[in-house]
């Protein structure tokens, strides 16, 4: 074989396949930037987190902006989390006045796409203690599955929007999810269907949308959104006083609340206390709908016993 033959072929049986290879390779990689990762995803809290993953799952990098363990009523952003938030490609909210400092985002970062999940939910007026000279917005629509199946469709339209190649996945992870929120549903009406009982007695204002879905009637420990106040010692002798002519033997708690208040109207009435949680602080790795099992199991306890 001469030394013309011999570099043919190497230029055939190596060279060749090798540039085919890293073509192949680089476009691998374009499809991949295309596919949603490196879109960088803000949330605000919890319950749009999990959302927002059994959406966009393996193609979005996703994280939450009000940190574990702290209320996102009260939580107000410091000017280095609004510049973090900034560099975002889409920030998803819960919306109804849940995030009212996201205006601050926008108006650094004018291009940044908002995705407001409680858009074309109809929401119910809020008036948390009759100092509030506006009538707010109550913002707990995450806390019914039927309004939440409108919060995952309005994630997917972002998606979709954000990247549309992916549209067909997103929306198919979207349905799959929202067939979820449908057993759940199905799953309080038919529990709580042989439940006597219509009253409980919540720690903050939590479960309005969910009362009103499901037939039952709200009572709350603290009468604002914060759950981290504390009634006066009047208030607290009125409630217990409440509970007992409603006839009560569950009084509720959750995680951001001092636990010994609720406690204290237990004992009066020689109830219990157990968790009724508005999945406001909670950690991003358990399952909204297994969290929300866990509330229906509770009122379940609450209305039927
Ligand atoms: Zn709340």
């Amino acid at each position: 074989m001469n030394s013309d033959k011999k570099a043919a072929i190497l230029a055939i049986s190596v060279v060749i396949p090798l540039t085919a290879f890293s073509l192949w390779l680089s476009e691998q990689n374009k499809a991949e930037s295309l596919s949603g990762q490196g879109h960088k995803i803000l949330v605000t809290f919890y319950p749009i987190y999990q959302f927002t993953k059994a959406i966009g799952k393996e193609k979005i990098d996703v994280s939450i902006i009000i940190p574990p363990g702290i209320e996102p009523h009260d939580w107000e952003p410091t000017i280095q989390d609004i510049q973090k938030m900034k560099d975002a490609d889409m920030i998803v909210i819960n919306g109804a006045g849940l995030e009212s400092w996201i205006t601050k985002v926008t108006s650094i970062n004018p291009n940044v796409m908002i995705v407001d999940t409680s858009s074309d939910i109809p929401l119910l007026e809020k008036d948390s203690n009759g100092l509030d000279k506006i009538a707010k917005k109550d913002p707990h629509i995450w806390l019914d599955p039927v309004l939440a199946k409108k919060q995952v469709q309005n994630i997917a339209d972002g998606l979709i929007k954000l990247d549309p190649q992916n549209a067909n996945y997103y929306q198919q992870n979207a349905n799959d999810y929202k067939a979820k929120l449908d057993i759940l549903d199905n799953e309080i009406k038919t529990d709580l269907s042989t439940c006597d009982k219509k009253d409980f007695l919540s720690f903050h204002d939590a479960f309005s949308y969910f009362s009103k879905e499901y037939g039952l009637h709200q009572h709350t420990i603290v009468g604002g959104l914060d759950p981290e106040t504390e009634p006066t010692a009047p208030a607290l002798q009125q409630i217990t006083k409440d509970a007992q002519s409603l006839g009560l033997n569950v009084i509720f708690t959750e995680e951001a609340a001092n636990p010994r208040v609720s406690q204290v109207i237990a004992d009066e009435i020689h109830g219990k206390v157990l968790v009724l949680s508005p999945l406001e602080v909670t950690d991003k790795n358990i399952d909204y709908i297994s969290k929300m099992g866990q509330n229906l199991s509770n009122l379940k306890e609450a209305l039927c016993s």
